[in-house]
């Protein structure tokens, strides 16, 4: 029992590292890389600096096509086992550091989503004739400690509007739309008030979902940031299993099973100075930070074997980000967080930065 219980401690984050090859941008204004894999280790060298991690991708030895066997096929293993599990992809959002490429929220096939729907649906066809299945998705963002759906149709909301602040500073939501509020249940679960969520039933259905709330994601741009990197964009998958009874044996134990899968693209991780001067974008980037802040907190409380056993404090109230993924890490959930980096020069301070903020996170 006990190395067991150790193993599912281990498991409870894991930090990977995702260097991506230069890109052509950066081969033309002749960047050299600087940041390296050290061989045969799950360290990732930057400078004077070395760092180590649970796993490093994007070198011969170990392709970013592993990231999805490695990290994230336990993930979707547990889902079936009722485990909630949450993957974060971090990392810079000025000079792209790969997160969007690696989650696959843009819609490439070897991205995790892809690769996650795909798997999903090969293990129900397998095991349909033991349980009925039902997979639900959502597509939300989060910019500005504000929910938005991804994944509504209606017009009335999908209309963009001016900022106004009503009277008494209370400002309004679009008409006819309540805001989504996250509850609490009273079993400690997490969900979403009038959140649209999809019934799909084959891979194609979950595909279209994600390709709908991908392009619905705003577009807008300040001086270095576009609109999607300054969100938090999270696909859910939650799947219900319920488990038919055995001619020989009769009701299995668990006859009922629901659990969720977040994958989360996380906004860029730029510090608020750099974001733009003027007072309405800036209030955005102290709120993105806001939400990576609480997230780098919670994740280190986490990993905090002394505070965990004392059950110490950790800070899920902080930003909405990590109350709406709070039922999704830790406790019994999985978390994988991939740090994706530019291995650039010219990246090299925000690339110092994920690394240190992946750090904390072990
Ligand atoms: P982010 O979402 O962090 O802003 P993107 O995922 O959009 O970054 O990646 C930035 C650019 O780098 C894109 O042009 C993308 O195609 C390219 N890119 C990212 N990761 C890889 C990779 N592993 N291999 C090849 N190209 C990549
Ligand atoms: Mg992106």
């Amino acid at each position: 029992v006990a190395s067991a219980e150790k193993d599912q401690v281990l498991q409870a984050v894991q930090v990977a590292v995702h260097i991506r090859p230069l890109i052509l941008q950066e081969r033309i204004q002749g960047c050299k890389e600087c940041v390296s894999p050290v061989p045969n280790e799950p360290q990732v060298q930057l400078g004077s600096h070395v760092f180590t991690f649970d796993h490093v991708y994007g070198s011969a030895a170990s392709p970013p096509s592993h990231i999805f066997e490695e990290c994230v096929a336990p993930l979707v293993d547990g889902l079936f086992h009722g485990y909630n599990a949450t993957v974060l992809a971090y990392g810079q959002a000025s000079t792209g550091s790969g997160k969007t490429y690696t989650m696959g929220t843009g819609g490439n096939a070897e991205g995790i989503i892809r690769r996650v729907m795909e798997t999903l649906f090969r293990k129900i066809e397998k095991l349909k004739d033991k349980a009925d299945f039902q997979l639900r998705v959502s597509f939300i963002e989060i910019l500005k400690e504000e929910i938005h759906d991804l994944l509504d149709t209606n017009p009335s909301q999908t209309v963009k509007q001016e900022p106004f602040v009503g009277v008494f500073g209370v400002k309004p939501c679009s008409p006819g739309k309540p805001p989504i509020l996250i509850r609490e249940t009273t079993g400690g679960g997490i969900t979403l008030s009038s959140v649209t969520e999809i019934d799909v039933t084959n891979l194609h259905e979950m595909s279209s979902c994600l390709e709908q709330g991908s392009a619905f994601r705003a577009t807008g741009s300040t001086n270095m940031n576009t609109h999607s990197s300054r969100s938090h964009a999270i696909f859910t998958i939650t799947m219900e299993q319920r488990r038919r009874p055995d001619p020989l044996v009769g009701s299995p134990e668990d006859d009922y099973l629901s659990a969720k899968l977040h994958l989360v693209d996380l906004a860029g991780s730029e510090r608020a100075k750099r974001t733009g001067t003027d007072g309405l974008r800036f209030k955005e980037g102290v709120h993105i930070n806001k939400g990576l802040l609480a997230l780098g907190n919670v994740i280190s409380a986490l990993g905090d074997d002394k505070k965990r056993k004392e059950g110490g404090h950790v800070p899920y109230r902080d930003s909405k980000l990590t109350r709406l993924l709070q039922d999704s890490l830790g406790g019994n959930s999985r978390t994988v967080m991939i740090a994706c980096v530019s291995p650039a020069d010219s990246n090299a301070e925000e690339t110092l930065n994920t690394l240190k903020y992946a750090n904390r996170a072990r």
